[in-house]
């Protein structure tokens, strides 16, 4: 057993070189062969060297790896939901999966219901005859509330329901829901396991019998990688310790920066004794809180001005690489919800969310105290 900055590092030898070797052959001799080997059949030497990296990250026995994080996750969900069957699921979701659930969902007569964070206590009392499955994500997103994921993966196992989380935002190297009791864990690979804002690619990780049953859906729905993303993947991975370390110390000291600035209204970081689930994530959550943050300007008026004051931080939309990017929820990932729905979920047009790189943590603390005081 090595530490997980070990087991990022070193994989399964399965070459004389220190790398493995790029697979691109999708014919594959099959005479003589147990196996067929085909990319969609999530079977190539590229595509296992990561899955065994991630289990062991993640302390799973199997897992899979796809095309992008939505196709874990539309995989996964389609895995064990069919006609007739009930879902619960965090109202506080990444949106691109709240959609797939709305618009999909009913197309298959699967039902559904949304549940908030702040009222997870209420999950016993939703959940019905034919519920299948709950799902949530933590820290969610823009917000960074924190899920007590012992406490729903008890109330999944009372209840014979499969637990699914996402844990994209936390990323392995803090969290291992597996660990605390959850079934099936999906990422997106596109953030922090990439990590440098140029690959796309998901994955789940779970026991040996469920990644089976994923499986058997994964191999209809078809959405796997090809060699070359995975050879940047494992190259990724190596680093992903150190990054993940580095993004928890900057976000924490801009977190406590921020939270001073007079300009600014309100920090969200778990790692901030202020945050409410601030004994929750550090009871779940190991080595840090995470690389991400919100803020809001005092001053909503401002938010534009701040934006275009930024000199190094980018305003982008996604969020996990090297790079600092900010976004402003209202105008971007969350355009598309009606003011008042915005609102309720506590997303104003001054809120920000920082996915904080691995800069200098005192060149970003200036660039984003600068563009404040230009933009006043
Ligand atoms: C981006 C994201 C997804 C979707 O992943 P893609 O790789 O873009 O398909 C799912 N969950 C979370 C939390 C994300 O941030």
């Amino acid at each position: 057993m090595y530490s997980k900055k070990t087991d990022c590092v070193h994989g399964q030898q399965q070459h004389q070189g220190i790398n493995n070797p790029i697979y691109t052959s999708t014919a594959n001799r099959y005479i003589g062969y147990d196996e067929l080997l085909y990319p969609r059949n999530f079977n190539t030497e590229n595509q296992k060297a990561i899955v065994e990296k991630l289990c062991r990250l993640e302390k799973a026995e199997a897992g899979i790896i796809f095309s992008s994080g939505t196709a874990a996750i539309s995989t996964v969900l389609f895995s064990f939901l069919k006609a007739g069957d009930h879902a619960l699921f965090s109202k506080e979701i990444y949106g691109g999966t709240a959609k797939l659930i709305v618009e999909e969902f009913q197309k298959y007569n699967i039902e559904f219901d949304f549940v908030s964070n702040v009222q997870l206590e209420r999950l016993d009392s939703m959940i019905r005859e034919n519920t299948k499955m709950i799902y949530t994500e933590t820290p969610s997103n823009p917000l960074l509330s924190v899920v007590d994921l012992q406490a729903v993966s008890a109330v999944a196992k009372r209840n014979n329901l499969l637990s699914v989380v996402d844990n994209t935002f936390a990323t392995p190297i803090i969290q291992n829901p597996i660990s605390l009791g959850f079934d099936v864990v999906v990422h997106s690979g596109t953030k922090y396991l990439g990590g440098h804002h140029d690959l796309c690619f998901g994955a789940i990780v779970t026991s040996e019998k469920l990644k089976n049953v994923i499986y058997q859906s994964a191999l209809n729905f078809g959405g796997s990688l090809n060699g070359l993303d995975c050879y940047l993947i494992e190259r990724s991975l190596k680093t992903l310790a150190l990054r993940v370390e580095k993004q928890n110390s900057n976000a924490l000291k801009l977190a406590i920066a921020l939270q001073e600035n007079p300009k600014i209204s309100a920090v969200y970081y778990p790692g901030l004794k202020s945050h409410p689930n601030h004994a929750i994530a550090g009871g779940q959550m190991t080595g840090g809180f995470g690389g991400m943050l919100s803020f809001e300007l005092k001053d909503s008026s401002k938010t534009e001005k701040f934006l275009n004051g930024l000199q190094l931080i980018i305003p982008a939309l996604s969020l996990g690489g090297v790079e600092t990017t900010i976004c402003q929820p209202s105008t971007s990932s969350h355009a598309s919800l009606s003011e008042e729905e915005r609102l309720e979920q506590g997303i104003t047009h001054a809120l920000m969310r920082l996915s904080v790189g691995i800069e200098d943590a005192d060149d970003l603390v200036r660039d984003i105290e600068t563009a404040l005081a230009s933009s006043h």
